[in-house]
């Protein structure tokens, strides 16, 4: 295996940067570094650690159109979206920094005394990262585990290293001891599994396909370690007859294409009752034409490419099943890894474009007929990360959303995230949950403390 990992550029076929591709050695060194570094950080005061999470924030502002620049190029992103992601990497530093300072325990009456609880930083934690929202991502494993008083150890994906590798060169800059963020750079099967089995590592929390995830959950077991998973998705739109239907299609694409489709939470699965399929279909070809697929540093450019040629063809291929394309966009000829947005219509609940996640810019198109069917439809998923309901009546957006086995729903929207709620997924879209006030659950320990306050 060659020592050195290019990093390529998806929209040239270039080569970005160059990185020295670490192996298990360096996974073990970088444990050590981030053991030595957990005494000082974990016992570092409250107001302290709060006070270098926000001087992390404002080197991370200084840096923003950087970072920016850096993920478009790497993962091909367009600019725009790159910077509203490192903006999200921010905010989510921003809303963690306070964490420090907040409650950390409950008081409970107990025979004889009192007990109370208080939260404890797990110790050392792996972080592994996907290539499709890499430094976003990796942020929000990052700012509530160091917040919690853990050390880090950071993978990022082969394919996007670049923002993760500037992060930790800032986070040194903001003032953070040396140790406590470290980052290396290799391929999961090495530097992955090492960080996986490594014995002083005490949590992995990852995020990636649902293969993977289940083989990370299986590696650490041997050594109990804590995992959170967030995995795949197929998630499904719902669009009903007295929905906002224009609305809904335009909106639609912005669910399913954004990112090139390599979001877990796509909306892959249009589910639209079939007296407005007509109407949905021909709003939703007007807003798949303005969609812009090009540069990705070119502020006009909605779509980049693909991450790489591999993934292109594997993405593509859904596109040989056989299955009724009803229009697509379009993407330039190479070099680059495009593949113009396509809606596939009416497509068979149990085709391989309805049940796989594609992880690409191919939207399938499923008729139904009345709220049951729609809800049997969606729930005939392995997978359960997003989703929406798009109707004018409140009460069955409500009860359809709650009817849907997912873990992140919205209703007359397409969006999924927010660093104030907690995102996770049922089934097999992992568990776990990142971002709001659940996310620290995932870095911390609880333990109680009995004080005998009577005498025996
Ligand atoms: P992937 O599972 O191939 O890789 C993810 C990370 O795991 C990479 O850093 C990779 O190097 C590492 N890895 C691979 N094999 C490993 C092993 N045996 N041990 C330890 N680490 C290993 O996923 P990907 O292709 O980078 O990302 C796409 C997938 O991620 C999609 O399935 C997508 O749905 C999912 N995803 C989920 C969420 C979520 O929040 N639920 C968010 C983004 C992406």
């Amino acid at each position: 295996m060659s020592e050195t990992l290019e990093v390529i550029e998806p929209a040239t076929e270039a080569v970005l940067a160059s990185f020295e591709r670490a192996g298990a050695e360096e996974v073990d060194e970088a444990v050590a570094r981030a053991t030595e570094a957990l005494p000082a950080w974990r016992a570092m005061t409250a107001g302290n650690r709060a006070a270098l999470m926000r001087s992390l924030v404002q080197v991370m502002e200084d840096h923003h159109e950087e970072l920016a620049q850096l993920e478009a190029r790497n993962a091909g992103k367009p600019i725009a979206s790159a910077r509203g992601e490192i903006g999200m990497g921010i905010e989510t530093f921003r809303y963690f920094s306070g964490a420090p300072e907040q409650p950390i325990g409950e008081t409970i009456p107990a025979d004889g005394g009192l007990a109370l609880t208080v939260r404890e930083p797990i110790g050392v934690v792996g972080l592994i990262t996907p290539w499709n929202f890499p430094l976003t991502i990796a942020c929000w494993k990052m700012a509530p585990a160091l917040a919690a008083g853990n050390t880090v150890v950071l993978k990022p994906a082969e394919l996007t290293p670049c923002t993760s590798v500037r992060f930790a060169e800032l986070a040194l800059e903001a003032g953070f001891p040396e140790g406590v963020v470290n980052v290396v750079v290799g391929p999961g099967s090495t530097v992955g599994r090492r960080l996986v089995e490594h014995p002083g590592v005490g949590k992995i929390a990852f995020t990636g396909s649902t293969e993977v995830g289940a083989e990370i959950a299986a590696g650490a077991a041997a050594t109990i370690k804590r995992v959170t998973l967030e995995l795949g998705g197929k998630s499904a739109n719902i669009v009903f007859a007295d929905a906002d239907v224009g609305l809904a299609a335009r909106s639609a694409p912005g669910g399913v294409f954004d990112n090139a489709g390599q979001d877990c939470c796509a909306r892959s699965r249009i589910l639209v009752e079939r007296p407005v399929l007509d109407e949905f279909l021909s709003g939703l070809e007007a807003a798949v034409a303005q969609i812009t697929v090009g540069d990705p540093l070119d502020e006009s450019t909605t779509m980049g490419p693909l991450i790489s040629a591999a993934h292109r063809e594997q993405v593509a291929s859904f596109l040989d099943d056989g299955e009724t394309v009803a229009f697509s966009g379009t993407a330039p000829d190479g070099p680059g890894f495009w593949l113009a947005p396509t809606v596939l219509c009416p497509v068979d609940p149990g085709s391989r474009a309805a049940t796989e996640e594609i992880f690409g810019p191919i939207a399938s198109v499923i008729p139904f007929d009345g709220e049951e069917e729609a809800i049997r439809l969606a729930n005939d998923t392995i997978y359960g990360l997003s989703g929406s309901v798009w109707t004018r009546d409140g009460a069955r957006g409500l009860r359809v959303a709650r009817a849907m086995e997912s873990g992140n729903l919205s209703v007359n929207s397409n969006s999924s995230v927010r660093v104030t709620t907690p995102f996770g997924g049922f089934k097999r879209s992992g568990y776990g949950r990142e971002l709001g006030p659940h996310a620290l659950d995932a870095y911390t320990e609880v333990k109680t403390i009995y004080v005998r306050t009577e005498e025996e």
